[in-house]
């Protein structure tokens, strides 16, 4: 047979995973990794069997979010076993190439290793797989949204005219794909004071809820900027599992209840 025109490749998916999930954010430094962490976590703590996949391949943030070191296994089926801790089974390019490595990798490397971590690894059974994207609309997102049968998409952003132009491109990209935007995040929504309880609206507020309501996608929900979620992320131990009687670690809790 004559080859017809060139097909995009089958999305194949991952045996034995139910819904794959990207947070995604439209640029860098608006806490998509941290919330990815703790919303996986908030996935689990309501009772799912979940994993995270580490997309940032320039700049992997999921081995020190989760406190996990060292360099995986190799599974009697010859797939990598997925790191693990707090329950949360997870893989990062951090595991696997030494640190530096990968930053000078053109796409195409960062695209097979992308699709390795998803497919060559032992997942096992999961209900759902959360995949911290890289930030921005790249090519390298747009190949894994392409080829990743994602279940949709969760779209974080501060409230800053800004962030949300960016998150707009985010959310323009997976349209193109056809891949369903599950909601939207507003990270560091207002900061609350410990000492005095004090709201600080830092980067506005409610920008995200407007623009999820002006393009008709649900608002997931707004997580405060706080000492806590900043201080437990940099320490590796994520608020939900390490303070999960604070407000902080209800608001993940909800918002894996609404996505
Ligand atoms: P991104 O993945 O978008 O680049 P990160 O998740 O690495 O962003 O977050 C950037 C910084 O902001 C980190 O130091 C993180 O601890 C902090 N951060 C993220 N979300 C919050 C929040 N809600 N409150 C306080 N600090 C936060």
């Amino acid at each position: 047979a004559t080859p017809g025109p060139r097909q995009p490749a089958p999305k194949a998916g991952v045996p034995g995973v139910g819904a794959i999930i990207a947070v995604a954010s439209g640029k860098g430094g608006v806490g998509k990794s941290t919330t990815a962490v703790n919303l996986a976590l908030g996935f689990q703590a309501n009772g799912l069997k979940v994993g995270i996949l580490d997309a940032d391949i320039y700049g992997p943030s999921i081995p020190r979010l989760l406190n996990i070191s060292g360099k995986p296994q190799q599974l009697e089926d010859r797939k990598i076993a997925p790191m693990q801790n707090y329950g949360l089974k997870a893989m990062s390019i951090g595991f696997l190439v030494e640190e530096g490595t990968a930053m000078i990798w053109r796409g195409p490397m960062i695209q097979s290793a992308l699709l390795q971590m998803l497919r060559e690894v032992g997942w096992g059974e999961l209900d759902i797989l959360v995949i911290d994207m890289p930030p921005g609309t790249g090519d390298v997102q747009l190949t894994l949204a392409q080829q990743v049968p994602l279940a949709g998409a969760v779209i974080v952003s501060t409230p800053q005219d800004l962030a949300l132009i960016d998150a707009r491109k985010a959310i323009a990209m997976f349209g193109k794909v056809e891949i369903p935007i599950l909601g939207i995040i507003e990270n560091m929504s207002y900061f609350l004071a410990p000492d005095t309880g004090t709201r600080y609206d830092i980067f506005g507020h409610g920008g995200a809820k407007s623009e999820a309501e002006r393009i008709g996608v649900p608002f997931l929900g707004e997580i405060p900027l706080t000492m806590d979620i900043r201080e437990r992320s940099d320490a590796g131990t994520p608020v939900v599992v390490s303070d999960p009687d604070s407000a902080s670690a209800a608001v993940y809790r909800e918002i894996a209840s609404k996505a």
